[in-house]
């Protein structure tokens, strides 16, 4: 939490202004500190349900709607704000909100969306979390189903991504090419 004196010191403010901005900027901060409490209150109360969750397998991931670690999949909602969708909208939505990719910057630099469809459940659900991600690179809004780095690849036939087989190609082309020949 940011101390008061350095936010005067950033607004440059002088003790007289304190008075009347100093007041607001108090009461502002005096909500924020409020807010941050009830979120506290609310994450502890929520503690036993996120047990029951994971013990029903499901992964705990940052909610895109609320920021806060309590979006269950594969159940697909939110225990602390009660957000819910498709596997397909939640993954969109977090590589907006949580991953701070917008499809703006998308077009603008010819960059690809990181959102694939999952080489287990089939969904458009996988998202690429990127490579610093050090746990697990891609994970299924859909399945919950993680993968690192180096265990996915793109297939070079059908550009889908699949869990590395030694080939450059994926099981189904492969199944496909052995049986046309
Ligand atoms: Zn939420
Ligand atoms: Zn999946
Ligand atoms: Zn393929």
């Amino acid at each position: 939490m940011v101390s008061f004196l350095s936010i005067d010191e950033e607004l440059g403010l002088t003790k007289q202004d304190r008075t009347s901005e100093g007041m607001i900027l108090n009461k502002i901060w005096q909500n924020v500190c409020d807010i941050e409490v009830l979120i506290t209150e609310r994450l502890n109360s929520l503690e036993g349900e996120f047990e029951k969750a994971q013990k029903n397998g499901n992964v705990l991931m940052p909610c895109p709607s609320c920021r806060q670690l309590a979006l269950i999949i594969p159940e697909n909602k939110c225990l602390f704000c009660y957000y819910s969708g498709p596997a397909e909208k939640i993954a969109d939505k977090y590589i907006s909100e949580v991953l701070g990719i917008s499809h703006y910057e998308k077009i603008k630099e010819g960059i690809q969306w990181p959102q694939h469809d999952c080489p287990s459940c089939e969904i458009e659900s996988l998202v690429d979390m990127g490579k610093h991600n050090k746990d697990f690179r891609y994970f299924c809004f859909s399945c919950g189903g993680k993968w690192r780095d180096d265990e996915l690849k793109f297939c070079i036939e059908c550009g889908r991504l699949f869990e590395d087989n030694k080939l450059c190609i994926c099981n189904s082309c492969y199944d496909y090419k052995v049986n046309s020949d």
